[in-house]
């Protein structure tokens, strides 16, 4: 499929829910800021720093209301996710928001699902472009990810091996399915329902209106799930059926992830339950360059909130190493849902020149004689500040 040049994946939808509280002719804005675990802090500040350069620049100011959220809180306030964090979040409607660690298979469930369970924020939106000056096995890859946030296996219904529980649990299902479970499993459920199907995929669809994109595909694996994932294809089918200036096919998840590496070019917006948006989104991270240079945006009705792909990254805590332009391009798209379009635009372009321009890049990026992370915040900033 010939590649278009379209609209930036800024110029995202859900306006209407900035809190923009003009005065005269300032426009100004309150942001939570949550900086987050591991390299949460250094690539959050680096994408503060850029915000408040555009501010400066474009002539609005922010002012940041800061919270904690993940082991930071938990030490600090005894709570993972404080109240107060989720109440500054619901009155300003925005934030920019680190990565947090989630520790596997044990402790705290993670923060990052009862955040976007507890605001809303239904729906996950992961854009991967191929940026010019990132080396990469493609020369045209420009992907976005629409990935359901609130149900499928994320939803957090779990029951531990053992417990009590559990056991009733699976005698109920022997007795109204006949399906034999082993006594010693442990079991997560995964609901998906036609409501949150249908959400996902208007927003997916709406998405590609707003951002002159031409094809939706939904992503299952209905083939073998054909209760939940095929509720979810039949619920797009449906949708799709309402939008007629839009392509619109499915396909399964694992011939996904292999036409994704053959084709890329191929391919528009996916739409995809949560977990398969989980790792199709990393695996199209991969396909431009890497986890530090992957964005996103969790939107809700009421608010929204600009987090990196990738994790805390614990081995690169501390050391000023890690590549900070998701978390940039993160806060790109969060100027543009706030409606500060010509400030996004001069952030997202000032990071595509340092790239192109690599010679101020991290170790990802330029493996041979890197950058810091704060010294490439300072080089987008320059270029935001000189506009060239
Ligand atoms: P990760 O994304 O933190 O890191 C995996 C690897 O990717 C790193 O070791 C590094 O090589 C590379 N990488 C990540 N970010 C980079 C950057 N900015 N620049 C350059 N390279 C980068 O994944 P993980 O190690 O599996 O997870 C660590 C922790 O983060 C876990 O506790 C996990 O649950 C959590 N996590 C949080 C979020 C979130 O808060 N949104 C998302 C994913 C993972």
């Amino acid at each position: 499929m010939p590649r278009r040049r379209r609209s930036s994946a800024l110029s995202t939808i859900n306006r209407l829910h900035h809190r923009d509280k003009r005065s005269g002719k300032t426009r100004s804005y309150e942001i939570t800021f949550i900086a987050g675990d591991g390299v949460g802090p250094e690539v959050s500040n680096a994408a503060r720093w850029c915000v408040d350069a555009a501010a400066e620049k474009y002539g609005f100011e922010v002012s940041w209301d800061e919270q904690q959220a993940g082991e930071v809180a938990l030490r600090r306030q005894g709570s993972v996710l404080p109240r107060r964090t989720i109440d500054s979040i619901a009155r300003n409607r925005v934030a920019l928001k680190g990565p947090i660690t989630t520790p596997i298979g044990e402790g705290f469930r993670s923060v990052n699902v009862q955040m976007r369970k507890t605001l809303g924020l239904y729906a996950n939106l992961r854009p991967a472009r191929l940026f010019p000056g990132v080396k990469s096995r493609y020369s045209d890859v420009d992907l976005v990810v629409v990935r359901e946030n609130t149900e499928d296996v994320y939803a957090g219904i779990e029951f531990d091996e053992g417990a009590r529980a559990t056991s009733q649990l699976i005698r109920l299902i022997a007795s109204k399915s006949g399906e034999r479970i082993a006594p010693d499993s442990a079991i997560t459920i995964k609901p998906i329902s036609i409501s949150a199907s249908r959400r996902i995929v208007e927003f997916a669809f709406r998405y590609a209106k707003d951002n002159r994109r031409k094809r939706v595909t939904a992503v299952h694996k209905a083939n073998i799930m054909k209760s939940t994932d095929g509720l979810f294809l039949k619920v797009a089918r449906q949708v799709a059926s309402r939008h007629r200036g839009v392509i619109f096919d499915d396909m399964i998840v694992d011939s996904m992830c292999m036409q994704l590496v053959l084709k890329p070019e191929m391919y528009d917006v996916l739409v995809c339950p949560n977990l398969y948006g989980d790792i199709i989104s990393d695996l199209c991270s991969g396909l431009v360059g890497g986890l530090g240079l992957a964005p996103s945006a969790n939107i809700g009705d009421s608010c929204a909130v600009f987090e990196p792909v990738h994790g805390s990254a614990p081995k690169h805590a501390g050391k000023n190493e890690v590549n900070p332009t998701a978390s940039m391009l993160s806060a790109a798209m969060m100027l543009g849902h706030i409606g500060e379009a010509r400030a996004a635009k001069g952030l997202e372009r000032s990071i595509l020149k340092v790239i192109r321009e690599g010679r101020v890049l991290t170790y990802d990026l330029k493996p041979r004689n890197p950058s810091t992370t704060t010294d490439m915040a300072d080089a987008v900033i320059r270029k935001i500040r000189s506009g060239r």
